[in-house]
């Protein structure tokens, strides 16, 4: 299938072609023609699937017609959070670089007067959380009886976040007569009557969310001790042993620990930024925009912050916690592996968390390979083959897997390993995520030698003492084999 197959427009089709695109995503090509004949459509699809685009180009070419009037906004686009909502907009920037339109971004925490002055000269096209929509409603600055088409975006967390009485509202101030175009990454029964209720007569698109993580993002599981300091300590041996990370995002489950993870990882040398709930809008934009631009490596962050964030270079996903809605797991790894690149899924697993893990794996159909399981990663578990010892597991002596030590294999099945033993002995191990890009990680098969010394820990801030060897010892690296008290 071929953008020129689509029914888009030239100034559209010539931006795509600007974007470099060489041809539509599945949703894409799915559900434009369907928008472009003014059809409801429900779209289900995740973020990374190129669903934006799926609204944003036909939406393009629908807008060449007509004139935007002051305060009475063309179009409509809810998202649910702020981030998303800035990210559509600037879809609207590069797809809309042939057209004239004007895109008026509606978001809580920054000024009304601003958006007010953009409401007044007419907007073709408004982008807004729910919140801050009816707050102009109701201000009465804004009309949106001229809206001709209204996009739902992420409906199913407009549903998790309480959106969806504001939805509601707001699909009763828009024409009967308008086109809505509603996405969601699941159909649940709540999605499912709110669609029944607002829609007419719409064709359902959808793109398999199970293929499109399972092709292009490589998961894997790394077991840990449960103690907060013993996942932290994970967690900088995995980053250090990632292989070829650019960017990546910490996920946490509370903002709590976003604020924690963040702050050990600064004092552990990497470039790491926030992001949940509780920071102000400037501060989110401003890390946002430091983590796009490459200036951070590391962005700590929470389900809700990060919600739809499409930051196209992430190559690495580490959910420090394992998310207990299934879903988000979905939602999380969808940061990396877009559109058809590669990317990696590094999920830290603790014996409390197997039930969380089990309905994942129910949802995505598949269960995730562990480090420490042969399948798929074939290495040596975390923590284990720098020290020379196993995959962690009392089948699995020491001398087993010994060779894997010297085998000249990819850095990321073995070098976690490494770089942790190094975490404790010096502070010469940097991984790229880590401030001093000059110092890279030594090569694997490099002596360990070169880690005597070891007496004191870079990482002795939150870190216990190892008292057992250059290595974490492959018992604590196997939650079946401990009792979650006892490394409290
Ligand atoms: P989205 O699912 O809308 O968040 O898009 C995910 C990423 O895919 C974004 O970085 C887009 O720039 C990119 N993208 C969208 N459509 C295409 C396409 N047809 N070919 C390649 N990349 C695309």
């Amino acid at each position: 299938m071929l953008f020129t197959e689509l029914g888009l427009s030239q100034k559209v089709l010539s931006a795509v072609d600007s974007a470099g695109y060489k041809e539509p995503t599945p949703i894409q090509a799915q559900a434009i023609p369907h928008v472009l004949e003014r059809r409801d459509v429900i779209g289900i699809a995740q973020t990374g699937t190129g669903k934006t685009a799926s609204f944003v180009l036909p939406m393009l070419s629908l807008l060449e017609k007509g004139r935007a009037r002051a305060r009475m906004p063309r179009t409509l686009i809810i998202e649910p959070t702020r981030e998303l909502a800035a990210q559509v907009e600037q879809n609207f920037v590069i797809y809309g670089q042939n057209h004239k339109l004007t895109v008026a971004l509606l978001i809580g925490g920054v000024s009304f007067d601003e958006q007010n002055k953009k409401l007044d000269r007419g907007a073709d096209v408004l982008i807004a959380t729910p919140g801050r929509l009816l707050d102009h409603v109701e201000r009465g600055k804004l009309l949106l009886t001229g809206v001709d088409i209204m996009v739902i975006d992420e409906a199913d967390r407009m549903l998790d976040m309480g959106f969806i009485p504001d939805i509601e509202r707001i699909c009763r101030l828009v024409p009967f007569t308008r086109q809505t175009l509603f996405f969601s990454a699941t159909m649940s029964p709540e999605i499912q009557k709110l669609t029944g209720q607002f829609l007419q007569n719409p064709v359902q698109v959808q793109v398999d969310s199970k293929a499109t993580t399972a092709e292009t993002v490589r998961q894997v599981l790394v077991s840990s001790p449960s103690t907060p300091k013993d996942k932290r300590e994970t967690l900088r041996r995995e980053i250090r042993a990632a292989k070829n990370l650019t960017t990546a995002i910490v996920f946490c489950n509370r903002k709590r620990d976003v604020s924690t993870v963040h702050r050990s990882l600064q004092r552990h040398g990497f470039d790491a930024g926030a992001l949940h709930g509780d920071l102000d809008q400037r501060e989110r934009m401003a890390t946002l925009a430091k983590f796009r631009a490459g200036e951070l490596n590391l962005l700590i962050a929470s389900d809700v912050a990060a919600r739809g964030l499409d930051i196209p270079a992430v190559s690495h996903v580490f959910n420090f916690d394992v998310p207990t809605h299934a879903e988000d797991y979905i939602h999380r790894i969808g940061r990396t592996g877009r559109a058809g690149r590669e990317g990696d899924a590094i999920t830290i697993v603790t014996s409390a968390d197997r039930k969380y893990l089990s309905s994942i794996e129910k949802l995505i159909g598949k269960a995730i390979p562990t480090r420490d399981g042969v399948a798929d990663t074939g290495a040596a578990p975390s923590g284990a083959a720098d020290a020379g010892v196993s995959d962690g597991s009392a089948e699995a002596p020491v001398s087993r897997d010994a060779p894997k030590e010297t085998a000249p294999r990819g850095r990321r099945k073995r070098g976690g390993s490494r770089s942790e033993a190094k975490a404790e002995a010096a502070p010469a191990e940097k991984s790229p995520a880590e401030k001093s890009p000059a110092e890279r990680p030594r090569r694997k098969d490099e002596p360990r030698s070169a880690k005597s010394g070891r007496g004191k820990s870079r990482s002795d801030s939150d870190a216990p003492v190892v008292g057992l060897g250059e290595h974490v010892p492959s018992f604590l690296l196997r939650p079946v084999r401990r009792s979650p008290e006892s490394s409290e």
